[in-house]
């Protein structure tokens, strides 16, 4: 799930800091919307849900970084609460949250600890698409540099809502995490989930949100990317029809377009991810 192609069209909302500045007082004056927190994993692929201490009525939300990826705060009673995705590749050990304008040391560590995934082992028959040739090769790189790009993307959101639903009704065909192997050679793990639905099930939008980008990719096929906010992205993969654009704004449960087998799919199915601060998450602690 990493892969994108060319012609791809992205709208980066381009906030001054001023505007920024407001939207954080805002988020601190508004009553929370009821938007539940996802559910605390503190392994790789996991969440971790990291206090950061007391919010002052009317104080303006820290800023919260890990390495250089802005982290999405929110404040739950009286305190501040740093909503942290760990990555999938993160090893068990200590990690370090950098931290601004609180009370709060600036620096906070948090541990993550073993998870241990099952393997898969696919066969594909078309050798094609295990083996790359040298144009393929070219085209799923630069996908893979488009897709970086499209999970690490921030817009600062006064709310995100995170009462997830599932995107489609469907068989659970294949687990988020899995270490897959195609024809015995080892690629990347699965990042999503996959329900088996048949070909033109309306797929839904998760959340509330707004389309952050659309593409055909080489592995993915049909592919849209849903911003909800603070981090917190939606992918959903393999659809034979889009029925949004770049910049839509769309609400929970919104049908993004039909599912399908575009893209390297053994039969047809719905891959789903959820992105947060730029890593793959399991999708089911976002689910109620
Ligand atoms: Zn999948």
């Amino acid at each position: 799930m990493r892969y994108l192609q060319n012609g791809f069209a992205m709208r980066l909302p381009l906030f001054s800091a001023t505007i920024r500045r407001m939207a954080c007082l805002l988020l601190t004056l508004m009553p929370s919307l009821g938007f539940s927190l996802p559910l605390e994993s503190r392994v790789p692929g996991g969440i971790a849900l990291v206090r950061l201490g007391s919010a002052a009525p009317a104080s303006p939300a820290p800023r919260v970084w890990l390495d250089e990826q802005p982290i999405w705060v929110t404040r739950r009673d009286n305190e501040w609460i740093a909503i942290v995705g760990i990555g999938l590749d993160t090893p068990a050990g200590s990690r370090e949250l950098r931290v601004e304008g609180t009370t709060a040391p600036p620096q906070i560590r948090f541990e993550i600890g073993h998870k241990h995934y099952p393997e898969q082992h696919i066969t594909l028959k078309e050798r094609g698409r295990v083996r790359l040739s040298p144009e393929n090769e070219v085209r799923a790189e630069r996908e893979i540099a488009r897709i970086q790009q499209l999970k690490r993307h921030w817009r600062d959101a006064a709310e995100t809502d995170s009462n997830f639903r599932q995107p489609a009704e469907g068989r659970l065909s294949s687990h988020f995490g899995l270490r897959r192997f195609f024809n015995g050679e080892a690629r990347a793990p699965h990042n999503g989930l996959d329900l088996a639905v048949p070909r033109g099930t309306p797929v839904a939008a998760s959340a509330a949100g707004s389309v952050l980008g659309i593409d055909d990719y080489f592995f993915n096929g049909k592919t849209v990317f849903v911003d909800h906010g603070n981090g917190l992205i939606t992918m959903v993969c393999h659809l034979d029809r889009i029925d949004v654009q770049v910049g839509e704004i769309v609400r929970s449960g919104q049908r993004l377009g039909l599912s399908g087998m575009t893209g390297r799919a053994s039969g047809p199915h719905l891959h789903w991810s959820v992105v947060l601060n730029g890593v793959m998450v399991v999708g089911a602690l976002f689910l109620k």
